[in-house]
């Protein structure tokens, strides 16, 4: 085994923003499983969808993050961190009184498919949330950064991803990352590299904890630091070049 992890966000990062697809990166993807470099997903996905496209992209044992770090597949078993969906519902319905949002998980069907695009069973499998409510904001900025600042102060926190506001605990991508690059380093006893790719600000953190920083082009790049790489093209296909890239520098 190669002492390389790749950390990656999904939406607009190895997913295509519109259709969802990762045809694009699949040579690269093909590179790492033969050099041995695990592809860990790192999304807001539930677990119920990241199961569906792990297997698709041929992962095998590699782990996976999923609702934005709160829950975590390992060595063929789920850890899980994060605040359960039961407690996040009773800090957020109050304050339905005084914004105006929808929660995610419970919106019928149809709507959440129009919302996202995705198929029928896709569209079923990212409701079934266990720590984390996207929510679809309907009110001001200036009340978005009200509401922010009222669910900290109870504990929780916002992640602005590319379609939602999605509030958890404040488990992130980034500890989920550590948590996981941790067992790698006491399973083999040495350091690891880890090579951190993502396109929205719920990436930032995470980004910011590997070694090399790439952020994939997506109308974002104010969201570039100067120590961060900006991939040429958008989705799969800026994933592909760039890992490639990264990779040939361990090596
Ligand atoms: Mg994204």
């Amino acid at each position: 085994m190669s002492n390389i992890l790749v950390f990656t966000d999904l939406d607009g990062t190895l997913l295509d923003h519109d259709n969802y697809s990762f045809r694009d990166a699949i040579p690269a993807l093909k590179i790492l499983k033969n050099k041995k470099i695990p592809t860990i997903l790192v999304s807001s996905k539930t677990q119920a969808e990241m199961k569906i496209i792990h297997k698709e992209m041929d992962l095998n044992d590699c782990p996976y993050i999923f609702e934005n770090g709160s829950g975590i597949f390992y060595n063929n078993q789920i850890y899980e961190f994060g605040t359960s969906i039961k407690t996040i519902h009773k800090v957020l319905l109050p304050l339905m009184n005084f914004y105006n949002f929808k929660f995610y998980s419970t919106l019928p069907i149809k709507k959440a498919i129009n919302l996202t695009g995705l198929k029928l069973e896709q569209c079923k499998n990212s409701q079934i949330r266990l720590f984390s409510e996207p929510l679809i904001w309907m009110d001001s900025d200036i009340s978005r950064h009200k509401f922010i600042k009222d669910i900290e102060t109870q504990g929780l926190k916002a992640s602005q991803g590319g379609r939602f506001l999605t509030i958890s605990s404040h488990h992130d991508k980034a500890d989920a990352l550590k948590w996981v690059k941790s067992r790698y380093e006491e399973g083999s006893n040495s350091e690891f590299t880890a090579i951190g790719l993502g396109d929205g600000e719920n990436d930032i953190n995470m980004i910011n904890v590997c070694n090399t920083k790439i952020l994939i082009k997506n109308n974002n790049a104010h969201l570039k630091q100067d120590d961060w790489i900006m991939s040429n093209m958008p989705g799969p296909k800026g994933w592909g070049e760039e890992v490639i890239k990264a990779i040939k520098k361990y090596e």
